[in-house]
């Protein structure tokens, strides 16, 4: 077997070739080979050859083995526009040189600021001579270290080109409304990264590193954008196969819908920014809403110092050492972070904390990294710069979305460069009534807020899907993003308005003004303080009917704050959590332990009603890949997905048996439409129940679609009892979907038909005595809680802010009242109508 071994031409960092910007070299048509970083300005033989062309621009070469063997060496990319400005050639064409001979001398400084880039590629041009070529990686010198093994034709090689031959894709239309941002882009990386192949996603003539979400990002891919997927390796066809429905479900993105024919008009301009305006008030800087709520308060500026790096180090290896370190510093801070917002139930925030763990693992960074750190330069500055660069390429991006997820690189960036510096980790220290005031704040300074002085947060980057956005939401204080800059020059101390709703911040208040929204706010936080003081007594109306009062929650740490805030057990527990944010389904043991203990955190005597997963073509898991539907809504979702996949349901249905004896557990079925449906779950349950040896639990369903209400009478002599999901209900009652921007003023639970499916419904139960909960969203309304008393609806079950205010609304109605409300509501038009008869709350 006859191998050539190639050895570096130039000190620097080795790059596969598929990273290449440039689709000619990227997708090998000129040969396959390798790329490498320059770190050293002179291009050395890296065999003994002949020099068969060098080219008139003096950028690249061409050397000739004794063995047919034809080698292209080409610095930088676009360089052939410097017209050999830069380059002076030691060889000429004809040449014969050994290894390691001088070839090209170039400026390195004068090719990097005026090329598009220094990277330089070696590769075999006739590849019909090769067998196999295996490249090396990492850092090399020039002449020490080799760069690519070639096993020539003709003899057995290890691999054979077909293993080598790239796997493409079909055209995939992107369905994600808003393109691949940061969510969408980490889950193809990580799946990607389970395959050993080279995969890329290519779009037009440009690919990025699939297993690099920050590439991804890069690759700015809008919905309806037009991608194939490149694998080249052992498991190519496996990765293709595996990743292509994925992409094209939308990569586990609830609400994206895939789609089917080439869309017209691109989106960009709909994620661009809107054009920012600007008051003629003095007095009025304009923003954006990123979180509800007023706040009178005082500025406090946040400024982040710039962390001072040493640009150059004498010892790569020991560089790398410290990285290496650093980052998984970074990472184990990163997922004692996690695990203190999942035991807060604070999954939104603890996904931004995974998000950023991601980043610590991205190949494009890291090479960007170790590529500066090979050429001298220290740690910290190599991170320093990739981090910068890449977040820089970001922030310009015209997706919002994924512009904001520059914050995020640079936040987790900070805290990788901090250990690498030993620099302080600053903390917000605000001073009592303060409205923080910053370009942007990260996730990370406002993981450890103190929310007993911090009122408010106003940024001038960011907008509404900011993580600062979400950030304000889960603190529940307002925010503004995309504030006027005259907001940073505020003095610290400044009284001012914030107003989260209307995206504004009020300078120069009037004294009346203060006094106004403060008595406004005195008033509605002693409300809340009486309320929340008598939240333990029962929701009994002035005619003496008692409603149960349940909460709807989301796992265990919700379930511990019920009792203190008057909940009487869980009217649905959403157990699709357990199912989310992950790449493979919950364990039997897993799940069993998670629902004993929201079981015993309630107590033995207050009831747990477990829905069964609720996922589908609307909001597909990574693991559960459902096919392309016109209609997700109408397709299968809810039970429909456990009838078809039974092992999942199944699974679930031994683990809420298995944890029925640590408390009162119910279970229930999602979306059922048809009594098939209703008994082939039922029976499921029932199968595993006799297996497992234990006793039967109460099983109900969840009405939802109009057919079961509609049928409610035939439902209820087999269910035990309903939960009317008002949210679904409206949408399939209306045919609006319940995430439609432009319908959603129309897609209200209290339209009169939603109201008549209600009343069918309670009617049926209770003519075979079921009880019936509401546990859509107008439960937790104020406005609609009498009209669902008075058509007779048992138990709300509501989420938990709202539990204190509607069990002390309950107290002040009287069951007539409601009663002549909901039959003057079941004969007026229209939802606007309803309202309007709702009495005060
Ligand atoms: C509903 O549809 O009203 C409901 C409670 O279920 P979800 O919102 O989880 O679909
Ligand atoms: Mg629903």
């Amino acid at each position: 077997m006859k191998q050539i071994m190639l050895q570096a031409p130039l000190s620097g960092y080795l790059m596969p070739l598929e990273r290449v910007p440039d689709p000619v070299f990227a997708q090998k048509m000129v040969g396959d080979g390798v790329a490498l970083d320059p770190a050293s300005p002179s291009l050395l033989a890296p065999c003994d050859g002949q020099v068969v062309q060098l080219h008139p621009a003096h950028h690249a070469l061409t050397l000739a083995t004794t063995d047919g063997l034809e080698l292209l060496m080409h610095i930088g990319l676009d360089t052939v526009n410097l017209k050999g400005a830069g380059f002076e050639p030691v060889v000429k064409t004809g040449d014969q040189v050994k290894l390691g001979d001088p070839l090209i001398h170039f400026d390195v400084d004068y090719v990097a600021t005026h090329a598009k880039s220094l990277l330089t590629m070696i590769v075999v041009t006739n590849g019909e001579r090769v067998a196999g070529i295996k490249s090396h990686s990492g850092s090399v010198t020039a002449g020490q270290e080799s760069i690519l093994e070639v096993t020539l034709n003709g003899e057995q090689a290890d691999r054979t080109d077909k293993d080598f031959e790239p796997v493409v894709s079909d055209a995939i239309l992107i369905p994600n409304h808003d393109g691949l941002h940061a969510r969408p882009a980490a889950v193809l990386s990580n799946v990607a990264r389970k395959y050993q192949a080279d995969i890329y996603l290519q779009k037009g003539s440009e690919q990025a590193n699939a297993k690099s979400v920050v590439a991804l990002m890069n690759l700015n891919v809008q919905h309806n954008d037009k991608v194939k997927l490149i694998a080249r390796g052992a498991d190519a066809h496996e990765a293709i196969r595996t990743l292509s429905p994925m992409v094209e479900q939308g990569l586990g993105e609830a609400g994206a819908t895939p789609v089917s024919a080439p869309a017209s008009v691109s989106v960009a301009e709909i994620n661009a920014p809107a054009p920012r305006p600007r008051s003629d008030d003095p007095n009025l800087l304009l923003g954006v809403t990123a979180s509800p709520g007023l706040a009178v308060g005082n500025i406090f500026q946040i400024h982040h110092a710039t962390i001072k790096v040493t640009e150059t180090a004498a010892n790569p290896q020991q560089e790398e050492e410290s990285l290496r370190q650093a980052i998984e510093a970074a990472k184990i801070e990163l997922e004692a972070l996690q695990a203190r917002l999942h035991v807060e139930a604070d999954p939104a925030k603890a996904a931004i904390f995974a998000a950023h763990q991601e980043l610590l693992e991205d190949p494009d960074l890291l090479d960007m990294t170790r590529s500066a750190i090979a050429k001298g330069k220290s740690a910290a500055f190599a991170w320093q710069t990739a981090v910068n660069t890449q977040a820089d390429s970001l922030a310009r991006l015209k997706n919002e979305l994924i512009a904001a997820r520059a914050n995020d690189l640079r936040d987790v960036g900070r805290r990788v460069l901090q250990h690498l510096t030993g620099a302080e980790v600053e903390a917000i220290d605000a001073p009592a009534n303060a409205i923080l005031v910053a370009e942007d704040l990260t996730p990370s300074d406002t993981a450890n807020l103190d929310r007993s002085k911090v009122l408010g947060f106003c940024t001038t980057l960011g907008g509404a899907t900011s993580h600062v956005a979400i950030l304000a939401r889960s603190l529940d204080i307002p925010a503004v993003a995309g504030i006027d800059p005259r907001a940073l020059d505020l003095e610290n101390g400044t009284p001012v308005i914030l107003d989260g709703r209307q995206g504004t911040l009020r300078l120069n208040p009037s004294a009346d003004e203060v006094t106004r929204i403060r008595d406004q706010q005195q008033q509605q936080a002693a409300k809340r303080q009486t309320d929340l003081a008598h939240a333990a007594e029962p929701a009994i109306t002035s005619d003496s009917h008692q409603l149960e009062i349940v909460a709807n929650i989301g796992g265990l740490a919700d379930a511990e704050q019920i009792t203190n805030l008057g909940g009487e057990g869980v009217g649905l527990l959403r157990s699709e959590f357990l199912f989310l944010e992950r790449t493979s389904a919950p364990s039997e043991d897993e799940q069993a332990e998670t629902y004993a203990a929201i079981a015993r955190a309630l107590g033995a005597n207050q009831p747990l009603v477990i829905r069964t997963l609720d996922v589908g073509g609307d909001k597909p898991l990574p693991y559960l890949p459902i096919p392309h539907e016109e209609n997700p809504f109408l397709g299968e979702r809810g039970i429909r997905v456990g009838l078809d996949r039974p092992e999942i349901l199944r699974t679930q249905l031994r683990a809420i048996l298995r944890a029925s004896s640590a408390g009162k557990i119910m279970v229930m079925f999602p979306m059922i439409s048809t009594l098939g449906e209703w008994r082939a779950a039922k029976a499921m349950l029932e199968e595993e129940r006799e297996k497992l040896g234990v006793p039967a639990i109460p099983v109900g369903i969840m009405v939802e679609v109009p057919a079961a209400a509609v049928l409610a009478e035939q439902f209820a002599r087999e269910a035990d009892f309903f939960s009317i999901g008002t949210n679904d209900l409206t949408q399939y009652t209306l045919a609006m979907d319940r995430g439609h921007a432009k319908l959603a003023p129309q897609v209200d639970g209290l339209n009169p038909a939603v109201l008549h499916l209600i009343a069918q419904t309670v009617n049926g139960a209770h003519r075979h005595g079921k009880w019936v909960g509401v546990c859509g969203g107008i439960a937790s309304d104020p406005q609609a809680v009498p009209f669902l008393i008075g058509l007779g609806v048992d138990e709300l079950s509501l989420s938990l802010p709202a539990i204190p205010g509607v069990k002390a609304q309950i107290r002040a109605l009287s069951l007539s009242e409601c009663q002549s409300l909901a039959k003057q509501a079941l004969t007026v038009d229209t939802a606007a109508e309803v309202r309007a008869l709702a009495p005060d709350a």
